[in-house]
Parts: structure tokens; sequence; C-alpha cells
């Protein structure tokens, strides 16, 4: 039993604090932390269990320091932006707790992510004996323990890896992302890297597509090749995969959307002056665009998302498929929030509850496919994103 600090009151917060809060066994004390102290009121009301609530800017160091000596978790689980991920790892090693995140440190003026910022708190974790579980979500999350369960069980050695993030749903909005949309256009507008013969190969945005078939009759749908952050740690920490790709499924009318935003500009990070005000193009599409969580009401269809991958076993080849599907209406109606949000905050309690249990033990910073996934998995069956493998 123990106490835990979320951080971060928006779509997937709102799901880590439900999925929390039916744990209490493990989650004896949930604090929910955010910029804006009504939206964590808003979701500790939905939840009939106390939640404390707290305001926080969780970029400012000495205040999450100040909260976190206050309430004394032994863990935080940050799901705040991409953009605080150093800050709150700051106030961990400050205050001697173990930290969770879902999502790899971004700078706010560079459309870049990669590890290297968080790979180099190694040491300091590690002096303090505490531990750093980095990517906690679905993709990255369950996609690296999947590939580790794989790896674990299945293949000798893996040389292929494809991660294919299908999501079958629609919210009837012309255009609106399913996280925040800050995030998810600068993710799909950067170029494409993908793992080729031990390099990255960039390739333009979006430029390569093809069709996947969904397994129980989700649909057909076209996904396009996009760099993510888990091909990163995946080929570093599995060095025998050759190819790894990662596929995300869009509709023609996101996509039309986007080009024509980013064609006049908005999706751009370069500040511009607007009325002797500086505006960053993209945060202003943000404001105009609907609020993610608000999505959950709306969304109906199913997604689903897994990983196929090739490699040899006692000599022979093998293709084998692993995969969740999820309902976005059946998350609206466990937790009022739609299935994007939900398959990335089970996964960030599951994670935080492998630490507070002591199954996932580690003093450093890690990512998920360092840790023995078979209690990973058996978790995920019991919280809500159950897994089907199939060999192909
Ligand atoms: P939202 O924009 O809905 O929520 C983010 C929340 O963070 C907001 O409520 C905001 O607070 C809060 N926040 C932002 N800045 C600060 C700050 N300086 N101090 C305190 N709170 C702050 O995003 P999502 O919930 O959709 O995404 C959350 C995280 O999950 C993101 O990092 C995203 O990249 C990641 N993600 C990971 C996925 C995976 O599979 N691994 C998939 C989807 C998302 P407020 O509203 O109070 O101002």
């Amino acid at each position: 039993m123990g106490k835990v600090l979320i951080i971060g009151a928006g779509g997937v917060g709102q799901v880590v604090t439900h999925k929390c809060a039916q744990v209490p066994e493990v989650f004896e004390e949930i604090c929910l932390a955010s910029r804006t102290l009504s939206k964590c009121e808003h979701i500790a009301s939905q939840i009939n269990r106390p939640i404390r609530t707290a305001r926080v800017d969780a970029d400012n160091v000495p205040e999450l320091v100040h909260l976190i000596n206050d309430f004394r978790p032994d863990l935080v689980i940050n799901v705040a932006l991409p953009y605080q991920d150093l800050h709150i790892m700051d106030a961990c090693l400050e205050t001697g707790v173990h930290y969770v995140d879902t999502a790899n440190y971004e700078p706010p003026d560079k459309a870049r992510f990669c590890y290297d910022w968080q790979w180099a708190y190694q040491e300091r974790f590690k002096k303090a004996g505490l531990m750093a579980l980095l990517g906690s979500g679905f993709d990255p999350g369950v996609t690296n323990v999947y590939t580790a369960y794989a790896f674990k069980h299945h293949f000798d050695e893996i040389t292929e890896l494809d991660i294919i993030d299908v999501n079958g749903g629609s919210h009837g909005h012309p255009f609106a992302t399913n996280f925040n949309p800050e995030i998810n256009i600068r993710e799909v507008t950067a170029p494409c890297r993908h793992w080729e013969n031990g390099v990255f190969v960039e390739t333009a945005p979006m430029s390569m597509k093809k069709t996947f078939e969904c397994p129980e009759n989700v649909g057909t749908y076209t996904i396009y090749r996009l760099y993510h952050e888990e091909l990163e740690s995946l080929v570093k920490h599995i060095p025998t995969i050759k190819r790894a790709q990662f596929w995300m499924s869009f509709s023609e009318n996101y996509l039309k959307h986007l080009e024509v935003l980013q064609n006049v500009g908005m999706t751009s990070i370069e500040p511009v002056k607007y009325n002797g005000v500086e505006i960053v193009p993209l945060q202003f599409l943000k404001a105009l665009l609907p609020d993610p969580a608000s999505l959950g009401p709306l969304t109906k269809g199913k997604t689903c998302i897994g990983c196929v991958i090739r490699g040899t076993k006692s000599g022979k080849e093998k293709e084998y498929y692993v995969y969740n599907i999820c309902d976005h209406e059946e998350c609206y109606r466990e937790v009022q929030s739609q299935a994007i949000s939900y398959t990335t905050g089970v996964p960030a309690m599951i994670g935080a509850m492998m630490i507070m249990k002591g199954l996932w033990k580690g003093e450093g910073v890690f990512n998920m496919e360092q840790m023995d996934p078979d209690p990973f998995m058996d978790a995920l069956n019991k919280h809500g994103l159950p897994w089907k493998e199939k060999f192909l």
C-alpha cells in the first residue's frame, strides 16, 4: 500500500486517476495535481473515493518539491506534457520518490523528441536509489512490453518489428486530435525515421503507406509510417532488430485538414507577431480545436494496437502478432474517457503498480522492455486491456 501523486488533469490524467482509485490495495492515497485546479476537482468528483487535489505548475521545480514534500507520495505519475518531464524528474530526485511517465521529453521550442535528455539522468537516479520508468503508456509502453514478452517466450532472435496503431473510432468533428493537439501534430508532421540495418533512415512525413486488416472485424485501414519514440529504445535494448517501423492509421479527412493547416502555416512552432502580441501558430490552433477530453461521449468504434514481430526460434523463421482491441464507448462507460486516453492511462497505472508492489525494481532510468514483461502482461488482462496473440 502506498501513496501516488498524479500530475496532469487532462484526458490521460482522468483515466489514471480512475484506474488508481480502482486498486485501493495498492494506491491507498491519491493526489491529483495540475495547472488548473478545477480540472482536478472535476475528475475527483467522478470518483467514489476521496481524491486529494492540488494546483501546481510543473515547470516550477520548487513548487513541485513543495507539493511532494507536503503529500509525501511513494511515486509520481507524470501525465502532464512532455515539456514537463525533466522538471518533474528533478523534483523527484530532490524529494526521493520514484517517477513514471508516458512520453519522452520534448523541448517546447524544437519539434524534436528523443530519450537522450532523460537517459542522461541514469546516474542521478541510480545514486539516489530511485527508479524512473519511461514511457508507460500504450505506444510507447505496452508495445515495448509486447516486444519483450515475444522475445522472452517466442523468439531466440527478433529481426523485424512493425508497431501498428489503428484508431478505427470516429468522433463526428471535422478535425480533432485524440490526445493533446500540440503534441499530436508535432509528432505526425515530423520527418519519418525508421530503423534499417543499424541506422535510422529519414524519409518525408507520411510518404509511406499500406493497408492493414485488423483482426476481429475491426476493419481494414490505411496506415502511414511515422517516427515514434519507442523505436529508439527498442533497437538499443534488442540489438538483433534489423528493421523497426511504426505505423498509424489516419482518415482521409484528418489528412486533408492537416495538409491545409500545414500549407497555411498553422502547424508551425515558430512565434509570429499578431497585433503586437507574439503567438505560436500551433498553440493558437490548439486553443481552437476540441479538447481531447471532450471527445469521450462522442467517440464510437475501436482501436487496435499491436506488434507484428519476425525472427527465429530454434533455427526456424517465425512471425507473431500480439494486440489489444479497445472499444471507445466501453471506455467511456467505465471512466468517462475515449479509448486513446484509456489505452494510455491504464498502462501508466500498471507501471506505477509494478513499482509499488516491488514486481519491477531498479535504480536508475529504465524503458519498459528492460523489465520482466510477465507481471505487466498479466495485469493488462486484469485491468481493462486484454491482449491476444496470433502465430502467422
Ligand atoms: P492533455 O492536454 O489532455 O492534458 C495534459 C494536462 O497537463 C493538462 O490538463 C494540463 O493542465 C497539464 N499541464 C500542462 N502543463 C502543465 C504544467 N506546466 N503544470 C501542471 N500541469 C500542466 O494531454 P493528454 O492527457 O492527452 O496527454 C498527457 C500525456 O500523455 C502527454 O505527455 C502525451 O504525450 C501522453 N500520451 C502518451 C501516449 C502513449 O501511448 N504513450 C498516448 C497519448 C498521450 P491544465 O489543463 O490544468 O492546464
